[in-house]
This record gives structure tokens, sequence and C-alpha cells, in this order.
């Protein structure tokens, strides 16, 4: 009965995702109708896990974005798509598409992982303490979706002192449409 999802190895990824969530969650459906702003749901053991489920993930994810997004997952340093990034423009959610990050703020960490020292004016981004592997760390979450998009420290430079180290896995980059004056009104 799950044939169907094979036509789509990103919708089966996610549908795994949803599954393991749904066991966590215990009370959690398909989906539909699930309340995801339910605070004594965040406290029932589900906090490790985002509450999209795949009927709301964008089906052209990949499993990494998939993992790292909803999973809590690292991509391996030097091997994310923007890293060594410096074109101008934003960087979206990759789940949500709400604008995060900037190339106004990103600046080269040497670390392997796209590094910001400031999100974009606006932007909804969350923060939670991590505890896992033996560490206190400052987790970043996409504050409109959940999405998991890396960790923040105090080692960033001025004006801020932040360094966001984000996922490429979580961002969708958006090249800086050229001005164009003769494209102008
Ligand atoms: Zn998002």
């Amino acid at each position: 009965m799950k044939t169907r999802f094979l036509i789509f190895p990103a919708m089966l990824a996610a549908a795994v995702v949803c599954v393991s969530l749904t066991a966590r969650k215990g009370e959690m459906g398909a989906g539909a109708g699930a309340r995801k702003d339910d605070p004594e749901g965040e406290q029932k053991g589900g906090s490790e896990m985002s509450a999209v489920c795949d009927s709301e993930l964008p089906k052209n994810l990949t499993p990494e974005q998939i993992e790292v997004t909803q999973q809590k997952g690292t991509e391996r340093p030097f091997s994310g798509k923007y890293w060594a990034t410096k074109e101008p423009g934003d960087y979206n959610c990759v789940v949500c598409r709400k604008p995060l990050f900037s190339s106004k703020t990103k600046f080269d960490s040497h670390t392997g992982w796209p590094s910001f020292w400031a999100p974009v004016e606006g932007a909804k981004v969350a923060q939670k303490t991590d505890r896992s592997h033996g560490m206190a760390r400052q987790e970043v979450v996409c504050g409109n979706c959940g999405a998991h998009l890396g960790h923040v420290f105090d080692d960033g430079p001025q004006p801020t002192g932040l360094r966001y180290c984000i996922n490429s896995a979580s961002l969708q980059f958006e090249p800086e449409k050229k001005a164009d004056a003769t494209n102008s009104p």
C-alpha cells in the first residue's frame, strides 16, 4: 500500500519522518487536525522533533534536508551548498521559505558551515537550549515552521559578537535580483 510513495523518494522519507514523529507523540494524527501549538504536546517527549508533518513539508526536499530540519541533523562541514557562497542574496528557510539570513551578515568562519552574525531584520528565528552531546548549546530554529537550522555561539564578529552556525541543508539561497535601470518603471 506504500508503493505509490516510491514514485517520490523524498515523499517516502518525509513519510518515515512523520511516522516516527507520530510514534513519539503518540496522539498526533497524520497531519489533519493535529495541533502544532499545543503546549502539552510539546512536553510529552515530542520536543526533539519538529511538529511539521509530511503533509506540510515541501515535496522537493532531499532526505538530507529532511534529516537536518526535522531531526536536528548536522551536515558534514565543507559539504553543504552555501558555506563558501559570497554572492549577494537572501537565505530563506528551506521548509517554509521565510527569509532568515542575508549575505549582508554572512562571514567566513572557517568552520565549513554558513555563518552569520545576525538574522535579517524582522526574521523569525527562535532559540532553544540544546543539551545533547553533553553540551549546553543554543539551538536555532525557524520561528515560523520550527525547522532546525543550527546553533548560535558567542564567538562571532562585531557588531553582535554572535556566530549563527547554520546548515546549508536548512537554507534556500535566493540570489539578489540585479537592479536594472531599463526595467524600472
Ligand atoms: Zn521555516
